[in-house]
């Protein structure tokens, strides 16, 4: 283990640019040891009306700093996450469990993020429509929404919130985040760089609590104008419905279950290496993880050769420990899951080639786990297993795999490989998902669309669409 690594600190919350503590903590747990490691303030709700009210104030000034302005302070900020990214990703790995270089690439992405973000939010362009009439001029502009409620999860304790907290600052808008209770010391670790690039009191503030509370108060707040959540479906539809209630504005990004196809043109042991390796990043607890494995017959024995020996050799430990490839579960309740989703798969006739089970009787380990000849009414097949199972079936013919690859309700990530151009092209026309990455994993950079369609939400958190989400459209006329 690494001697150098600095305490795991306590987190408190934000709000009007203050850290406040408060009479309810929690305890924060490392999933490598469940050892306690630091304890969590959560806010009461004069806390959160606090920080309501702090983001409407600061909104009134924060909307009219010249996006210029706006773009030199993220830039700061983003440069500061740079240099404090090795204390950063050792704080994610204590509390997350994810392997130090992940951890540490998480945060420098994060930095990519507010960079993009800096710059995009300078091309909030309005357009000039052509009148009917000579004396007549048409503007369209796009303004800032306003003070925005953003929840972000526990498996990107950083990348979730820099996405939302990025994209609306650069709009103009100010922001409350629900930060994750489970790893919180990151998602803090965030604010503090916008906060030591001068950003204004109010501007953003970070909230920890009982999720449930927190989010039904913060929606129903007059000042909140806009809802941005990050998680499971059915969490989801609850807050979508509560936004509804008060006509705010939603972008959802829910979660998936992602097909990787894999035809009997592909290059297969190289398909067969990545999907594994993509397969254990972060444990699999990662929305647009490669979770329905289906190989076209002709294939199938060399891909789950190479498949199952990658994962095999795959080294699993303590994030902090040198040359560890895939950490613990974050949390009981996803390695709980897992032993509920392999004894289900096995319940119904599968065969695990390897894994399928806890590693040691201390942390969150399960190991990477294949399992074939599962039928499709086990839980895998249908529920999203967001852990290091990979169920591995075979195909014939171009229209099963679609067929199957379109069966679930959501539609989010979806991976193929293929050498042929025909397939590809078909591909990304009948997928129903809101991203395709053929032949390699390119998913996830700040500058192209992030975001799913079906039960996986709406709305994009990269790319220039993600800008929309936190504008609104103002149409000027004017007779001269
Ligand atoms: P969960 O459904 O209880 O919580 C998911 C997330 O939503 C957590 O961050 C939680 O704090 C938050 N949440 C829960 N209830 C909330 C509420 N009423 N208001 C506001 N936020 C609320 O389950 P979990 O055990 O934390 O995670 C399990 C499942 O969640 C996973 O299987 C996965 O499907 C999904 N998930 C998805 C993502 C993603 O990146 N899309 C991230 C984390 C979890």
């Amino acid at each position: 283990m690494t001697s150098s690594v600095k305490p795991y600190p306590d987190t408190q919350i934000y709000v009007d640019g203050a850290w406040r503590g408060g009479d309810r903590t929690i305890a924060v747990i490392d999933p490598a040891t469940e050892a306690q490691i630091g304890r969590l303030s959560l806010a009461s709700e004069q806390d959160l009306s606090d920080a309501a009210e702090a983001a409407a104030r600061a909104f009134r000034d924060w909307r009219k700093v010249s996006p210029l302005e706006r773009s030199k302070l993220m830039r700061r900020a983003a440069q500061l996450l740079r240099e404090r990214a090795d204390d950063v990703a050792a704080v994610m790995t204590r509390e997350q469990g994810k392997p130090l270089a992940e951890a540490k690439a998480e945060t420098l992405a994060g930095a990519d993020v507010i960079d993009w973000f800096a710059e995009e939010g300078r091309r909030a362009y309005g357009r000039v429509i052509p009148s009917r009439a000579d004396a007549v001029r048409q503007i369209v502009t796009r303004e800032p929404v306003g003070p925005v409620a953003a929840f972000t999860p526990w498996n990107f304790p950083l990348n979730q919130a820099v996405r939302k907290v990025s994209a609306a600052l650069a709009s103009g808008c100010t922001v409350v985040l629900k930060g994750p209770e489970e790893t919180p010391a990151s998602c803090a670790a965030l604010v503090q760089v916008f906060i030591d690039a001068g950003l204004p009191a109010g501007a953003l503030n970070l909230v920890y609590g009982v999720p449930a509370e927190v989010s039904s108060y913060l929606i129903a707040h007059p000042a909140i104008r806009k809802i941005s959540f990050t998680g499971s479906t059915p969490v989801g539809k609850l807050l979508a419905a509560k936004a509804g209630e008060h006509m705010k504005r939603v972008t959802m990004e829910l979660g998936g279950h992602a097909p990787a196809i894999v035809f009997a043109d592909a290059d297969v042991p190289r398909a067969a290496k990545l999907l594994a390796l993509a397969k254990i990043r972060n444990a699999g607890q990662v929305c647009i993880s490669p979770t329905r494995f289906m190989v076209q017959d002709a294939a199938y024995d060399e891909f789950v050769e190479h498949f199952v020996a990658t994962l095999r050799s795959v080294k699993v430990g303590n994030g902090l420990e040198e040359g560890v490839q895939m950490g613990p579960l974050a949390n009981d309740r996803r390695l709980a899951a897992m032993e509920r989703f392999v004894a289900d798969a096995l319940d119904h006739g599968a065969k695990v080639l390897t894994g399928g089970e806890r590693i040691g009787r201390e942390g969150y380990f399960f190991a990477p786990t294949v399992l074939t000849d599962v039928p499709l009414s086990a839980s895998i097949m249908n529920e999203e297993p967001f852990g290091p199972l990979a169920p591995v079936s075979r195909f014939s013919r171009y229209e099963d795999a679609l067929t199957e690859a379109n069966r679930l309700p959501w539609g989010l990530a979806s991976y193929a490989y293929t050498r042929s151009s025909a397939t590809s092209a078909a591909l990304s026309e009948d997928i129903e998902a809101g991203m395709l990455s053929i032949n390699h994993h390119g998913l996830a950079v700040p500058e192209t669309p992030f975001g799913g369609v079906k039960d996986s939400g709406y709305g994009s958190e990269g790319g220039t669409e993600a800008m929309d989400a936190y504008l609104v459209t103002k149409f000027v006329t004017e007779h001269r």
